[in-house]
């Protein structure tokens, strides 16, 4: 709704940012996408199997490719973000190899300074009559720097200099938004957005945003309940010592699930109404949860991220964002679909 008449190509890297690539990216399509964004060459292939022969989107690989990635594009009918000239060159020179077209996606960088044609690449690119040759140019895109709720003067920078490239190249469709730009309208946006975290529950500014509901929820069951007594300590290295009696609800999460370690915060886990802190250190496969006052049992479930404590906050607390939070869940942890689609 957000996007208004902009397609909504979703990015799926980083496994749909950690939800699972297959269920994820088949209901997008269920929901309408056609166009679909990956990082790697590896997660494009990947994608293609997911979605199968019934579900023949178009599949974009924002790395772009090199010599020896061009023959597993085509095999698998994936489309290259052409990021430098010279992978440009690359792409054209194997469509007249094959001597058939295929299609591209050129990526030009208005100041961000990542990946993407400089500019006066673009132009030269744009007046050389064979610069394209034997390659469809499906979107030209461009990817903004700041993720602010309001206007920055570099949007503003980098959309007037992603309208005057794509002007150049009036057969592709233009693509500028990610979630943020998506929510700074439509001079952000362009014809395609490519929305990530938005589309998986995260705030397209890096805090909760009302607009969007919760997909995604970790949690994990108690294990234990134990009382700790005064002055006694909790967890690896004692780092916390109790200065009242406590009851401790010990839950199975840790480092392999995906849990940082290098958050100097408190932490938080939601159980039976409120935000509980987390004591003391990670304990490895385990934490240590504060419920004192509440009744928890062996097999309840806490919530380190969900309805109830969003993503951008639990992410927040922890010193990172939600991005990080959601893609280093580990393969440990059970992915459950719900209302996935085969
Ligand atoms: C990761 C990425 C996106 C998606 O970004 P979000 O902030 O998660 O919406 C879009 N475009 C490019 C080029 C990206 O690298």
């Amino acid at each position: 709704r957000e996007a208004g008449r902009a397609e909504v190509a979703p990015v799926v890297k980083a496994d749909a940012y950690g939800l699972g690539l297959g269920p994820v990216a088949r209901r997008l399509w269920s929901e309408g996408a056609r166009r679909f964004f990956t990082a790697r060459l590896s997660e494009g292939v990947a994608l293609r199997a997911a979605l199968g022969p019934a579900r023949p989107a178009a599949i974009c690989v924002l790395d772009g490719c090199t010599d020896d990635d061009a023959p597993h594009m085509v095999a698998h009918e994936l489309t290259p973000v052409l990021n430098s000239l010279p992978q440009v060159r690359e792409w054209t020179a194997h469509a007249r190899t094959l001597g058939r077209t295929l299609s591209g996606v050129l990526h030009v960088d208005t100041g961000l300074n990542r990946l993407g044609l400089r500019p006066e690449e673009a132009r030269a690119l744009s007046q050389t009559s064979d610069g394209l040759r034997g390659v469809e140019l499906e979107v030209v895109m461009s990817h903004l720097a700041c993720a602010d709720p309001e206007v920055a003067a570099m949007d503003v920078e980098q959309a007037a200099r992603f309208e005057a490239i794509t002007a150049l190249f009036p057969q592709a469709r233009t693509s500028l938004g990610a979630s943020a730009g998506l929510f700074l309208g439509p001079r952000f946006r362009g014809q395609v957005v490519r929305p990530g975290i938005a589309l998986y529950g995260g705030g397209p500014f890096q805090m909760p945003d009302s607009r969007l509901r919760p997909v995604a929820t970790l949690d994990a069951p108690i294990l234990q309940v134990r009382s700790v007594a005064p002055g006694e300590s909790v967890g690896y290295g004692a780092a916390y010592r109790a200065e009242r009696a406590l009851r401790v609800a010990v839950v199975g999460l840790g480092y392999a699930d995906g849990v940082l370690r290098a958050s100097e915060r408190p932490r938080y886990g939601w159980f039976a109404g409120a935000k509980r802190a987390v004591l003391g250190r990670i304990s490895m496969d385990l934490i240590a949860l504060d419920v004192t006052g509440c009744e928890a049992w062996p097999g309840a479930r806490v919530e380190l991220f969900g309805p109830n404590l969003p993503v951008d906050e639990a992410a927040a607390d922890a010193g990172t964002i939600a991005f990080e939070l959601l893609s280093n869940v580990a393969p440990r942890v059970q992915r459950v679909h719900l209302g996935a689609q085969g």
